[in-house]
């Protein structure tokens, strides 16, 4: 293997390299020369300076894998390297113990004041009273989110003799008992916890996780930390909490928009911590990233399968061929059936019908699937490989099956996913563009892409007339309805296709609506 490494990394990541072939070390290499040159590697590593832009990526013709050292992949045009058959991997374990680290030195300033007390020495004064602070030990540690990060700041906090309780609705009971937490409610974390932290990603249902009502609930000495994405906590409801001590104090390495304006609202503030989103930058976790990559790289020359591939994992040209136009079906099939339905799931059910029956290697569109189904949950996208790993480890069990008749359409895939308050289920084909047909019991004709929306409501006049006004009422305009129902007078589902991103507060409104059972935004 010919490898490029295009950015700076750790000295140890390039001598590791040498394992795999022959390694050419060009840090200062331009656009163009890349452009002129990538067709010579198979393989290389980036940071972030590099721009793997479609230009680039449509030239490497010998390129097999792409490594990012490191975890954002915003540098590389992910779908251009799928198209061209390149593996795009990255290092997301490699800042999980750095991070968790930051967040420790967050909640112990936090609880010691010692941004402001170190200013004011450094202003000359001695204000020993002022700086009365408090222990971690016996305190109440709430974690929101207990992926690879919120857990390893558990497994800190203990050492400080700290009760940790966790809000995390995708983590198996099970697996919050092995690791020696108390798996609760949102509400129950924010009334009982002493410091928060919090390390879910930035989607749909984590935006203003943290608004003015939650900050209400939390206790008025309570300290919170995001180390997360800017976006989970409301940063206007957090500056009028702290303003009026609703809460003892706040640390942020990350912000709503970043850098923060200049005249931003919470510069004005002693109680709380601010750090240039800094929570992943030590030795180690660059250190680390690089050996991570490499790893990966000189497993992909053994002509093994790395471990962190973010697109797709290789086929055999002919198998790859049928079962590419379903792979985009698979993906939003499942991340619909995963925001559309309540509770946890517990168990997916696959089956495909038709041609796509009859074909023996099928197993990568039931990873996709499942990567569907997780991605809305994690930090960092699970992919082909890894997707059923993670979904073993959340206690998602998969059953598979096959059938001949796809009732006059080529290929039929159906998904059935239960959970312990519902099963819900979809089925969906290919005909250009990815469709859904069916969805529970209820025949329909969906595009799944955008930002949608699902109600289920009692099929009487006026129901959906109901829900129209009230999106029309905050400007939500409707692109595509489709409703369905089971008979007449009975219960009915509406599947929108919306205009933009339907805010929490409206969904709400949806809810509390007299015939509505359920309404919930999806964003695929
Ligand atoms: P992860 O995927 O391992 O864990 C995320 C956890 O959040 C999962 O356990 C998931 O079940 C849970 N979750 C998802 N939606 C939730 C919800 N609505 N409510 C509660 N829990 C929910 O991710 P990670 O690697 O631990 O990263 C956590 C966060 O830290 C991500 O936002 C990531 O982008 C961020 N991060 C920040 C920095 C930094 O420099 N500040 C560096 C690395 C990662």
């Amino acid at each position: 293997m010919k490898v490029l490494v295009a950015d700076a990394i750790n000295e140890k990541g390039i001598e590791n390299l040498k394992q795999a072939g022959e390694v050419v070390v060009d840090t200062d290499i331009t656009p163009d020369e890349l452009a002129e040159t990538i067709h010579e590697y198979d393989a290389i590593v980036v940071r972030s300076r590099t721009k793997l832009t479609k230009d680039i990526i449509d030239k490497a013709d010998n390129l097999k894998i792409i490594a990012r050292a490191g975890v954002g992949v915003d540098n590389i045009d992910l779908d251009a390297a799928t198209e061209k058959g390149i593996m795009v991997v990255n290092s997301p374990e490699s800042t999980s113990i750095t991070v968790a680290e930051h967040t420790m030195g967050l909640l112990l300033a936090l609880a010691r004041k010692l941004s402001i007390a170190d200013k004011s020495v450094k202003d000359g004064k001695w204000e020993k009273k002022k700086f009365m602070g408090v222990e971690l030990r016996n305190k109440t540690l709430g974690v929101i989110g207990m992926g690879r990060i919120g857990s390893q700041v558990v497994n800190r906090c203990k050492a400080f003799e700290m009760d940790a309780i966790v809000y995390d609705p995708y983590l198996p009971e099970e697996v919050a008992n092995q690791m020696g937490v108390t798996l609760t409610d949102l509400e129950t974390v924010l009334k009982n916890a002493d410091f928060i932290t919090i390390h879910v990603p930035l989607t749909p249902e984590t935006k203003h996780l943290i608004s003015d009502d939650e900050f209400e609930i939390m206790k008025d000495t309570a300290f919170i930390a995001n180390c997360a994405r800017g976006g989970i906590i409301d940063e206007d409801a957090l500056y009028t909490a702290l303003l009026e001590n609703k809460i003892g104090g706040a640390a942020l390495d990350v912000y709503e928009e970043e850098p923060p304006a200049e005249d931003c609202k919470l510069f004005e503030l002693d109680n709380i911590i601010l750090t240039p989103h800094i929570a992943a930058s030590t030795k180690e976790a660059q250190r680390d990233a690089a050996i991570i990559v490499a790893d990966e790289i000189i497993e992909l020359a053994k002509g093994g399968t790395p471990q962190n591939v973010l697109n797709m994992p290789r086929i055999d040209t002919n198998t790859y061929k049928k079962l590419t136009p379903y792979v985009e079906l698979c993906e939003k099939l499942g991340s619909f059936i995963a925001q559309a339905i309540s509770g946890k799931i517990k168990e997916l059910e696959v089956v495909y019908a038709g041609e796509l029956a009859e074909i023996d290697n099928i197993e990568i569109l039931t990873r996709t699937i499942l990567q569907g189904v997780i991605n809305p949950f994690l930090g960092s996208p699970a992919n082909a490989v890894n997707a059923p790993l993670i979904a073993k480890e959340r206690g998602i069990s998969i059953i598979e099956g096959r059938k001949n008749d796809a009732k006059g359409y080529g290929s039929l895939i159906k998904v059935t996913a239960r959970t312990n308050e519902e099963t819900f289920s979809a089925v969906g084909t290919t005909l250009h563009d990815p469709k859904i047909l069916k969805v529970n019991d209820y025949w329909v004709d969906v595009k799944p892409e955008g930002h949608m929306f699902i109600a289920k409501y009692e099929d009487i006049p006026g129901s959906i007339g109901k829900i129209g006004t009230k999106l029309g009422e905050h400007g939500v305009n409707i692109g595509i309805m489709q409703v369905g129902r089971e008979e007449k007078d009975g219960k009915a589902i509406m599947i929108l296709t919306l205009d933009k991103e339907i805010p929490q507060d409206v969904i709400k409104e949806i809810q509390e609506l007299e015939n509505v059972y359920d309404a919930v935004g999806l964003e695929l």
